[in-house]
């Protein structure tokens, strides 16, 4: 525990400890907001007189349930699913639900938490929450992926509700599942709710940019980043960890806006590829046949594949971790900054370990963290319950434009929040108190409940 933290929130953490034991990622994700947050008590006695530091740091409601399922060859499967109703000060509970065999109570908690800052900087009106369940889609069917939503939501649908938490996709949940999420609720409930869900089919309900949002929203976030220091995309070296749903859009937008990505990963290892990824191959081969990134350095001759290894071992200007937590620690950390990496960008949710983001500070390099970085997921699905509740259409330069926008005073909010409390270019400082002193405010005025 660092020493330079007030008594009084080394309190709040002695707390937190006591009453969610084993949940390591939970206590990681309340420990980076609270080392902030010395700063705000100071100068707001009322938040130490109402416990609003310990209130947030407590979900509203836990709801933990058993998934049972059938799957091809007739066997009977039980998972276990998860919804964490954490903060509902500024909006209905808001955030995506993960299918993952890593999943359990401390990781939804730590998302769930994140998700309410998060939520508070894209200026939405949404609240903050997170579920899913350790139920594994790799190398399941179509059915048996359809099952299984349909036994998930057969439970979850009651906790559910377009005023009430609203959830949405994250790793292992795409457009596919979040259909036969959205289909078996409404045939529970027997009502076309569309605001119940973000992340929908264009057809039905869903909106244009959502899928690529995270990914844009990531790079837009990297190019205001550089922009405050003079300086942009154009002729910059980026690798991107992960190969899904943002780490492919990240590629996309680093491209557009003049940068290179050389290399990006899965679980299995990473490829490199001097030429710049080429994106409808990493499609075709990760989205369209739900490959392996092997397949994409068999296929395309420029590039190469490491099995296992470290991307972060490949130089670069510009790292965006953005496969999952704690992908990138101290002693990688510290390989990135002797190949002269300056930005890191979280496409990722807590991608950087604590030790990994001393290391970028003692390195002089700027670092964003996820809650700031990644938030254009969760802003352009609060676009989308716009557009669900106006019954609008927007088109795809028009939602593009209103990303960027959200992206770029996000930043700008963190980083003027920095220089008003004292830590100048501290955007993880920036992002925590701006997003606290949001939700401080809401609950504050909602008297104690
Ligand atoms: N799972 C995404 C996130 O981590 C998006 C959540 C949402 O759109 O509700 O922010």
């Amino acid at each position: 525990m660092h020493v330079d933290v007030p008594a009084k929130v080394q309190e709040i953490y002695a707390e937190v400890l006591r009453r969610n034991p084993g949940e390591q990622e939970f206590h990681q994700a309340v420990w980076e907001v609270l080392e902030s947050l010395a700063v705000v008590l100071g100068r707001h006695s009322e938040y130490a007189e109402m416990k609003t530091i310990e209130r947030i740091c407590e979900p509203e409601r836990q709801i933990i349930f058993r998934v049972p399922w059938q799957d091809d060859s007739g066997e009977v499967q039980i998972n276990r699913g998860f919804r964490v109703e954490f903060n509902s000060a500024l909006g209905p509970y808001k955030g995506g639900l993960r299918f993952h065999p890593s999943v359990n109570l401390g990781i939804v908690k730590f998302l769930g938490f994140e998700q309410i800052f998060k939520n508070a900087l894209t200026g939405m009106p949404i609240g903050g929450g997170k579920g899913g369940s350790d139920f594994d889609p790799k190398g399941r069917s179509d059915a048996e992926v359809m099952r299984f939503c349909q036994s998930f939501m057969t439970e979850l649908y009651r906790h559910l509700g377009e005023y009430t938490d609203v959830p949405a996709g994250d790793i292992g949940v795409g457009a596919r599942e979040i259909g036969y999420l959205f289909g078996q609720y409404k045939r529970i409930t027997n009502r076309y709710e569309s605001g119940v869900l973000t992340g929908k089919g264009l057809g039905w309900g869903g909106a244009l940019v959502r899928t690529e949002a995270t990914g844009y929203g990531a790079a837009f976030f990297a190019e205001a980043m550089m922009a405050a220091c003079g300086e942009s995309f154009d002729g910059k070296r980026v690798v991107i960890s992960g190969s899904g749903n943002v780490a492919v859009y990240g590629i996309e937008k680093v491209h557009q806006l003049g940068g290179t990505a050389v290399a990006c990963s899965d679980s299995t290892g990473y490829v490199v590829d001097e030429k710049g990824i080429d994106l409808e191959m990493l499609k075709q081969v990760k989205e369209v046949e739900r490959g392996r990134i092997a397949d994409y350095a068999d296929r395309v001759e420029s590039a190469s594949f490491v099995a296992g290894g470290s991307i972060w071992d490949v130089p670069c200007d510009v790292a965006m971790p953005s496969a999952t937590q704690n992908e990138l620690d101290g002693a990688a950390a510290q390989v990135l900054a002797r190949n002269g990496c300056r930005y890191v960008v979280e496409g990722a949710n807590m991608p950087a370990t604590p030790d990994a983001v001393d290391a970028f500070r003692e390195a002089g390099m700027a670092f964003a963290p996820g809650k700031a970085a990644n938030a254009g997921g969760v802003a352009t699905s609060a676009l989308e319950m716009q557009q669900n509740a106006s019954r609008d259409r927007w088109t795809f330069e028009h939602s593009e434009a209103k990303l960027a926008e959200i992206m770029r005073s996000i930043h700008a909010r963190c980083h003027e929040t920095a220089d008003e409390y004292g830590s100048p270019g501290d955007l993880v400082l920036g992002a925590n108190v701006a997003g606290f002193l949001e939700v401080a405010e809401a609950v504050h005025a909602h008297g104690l409940i």
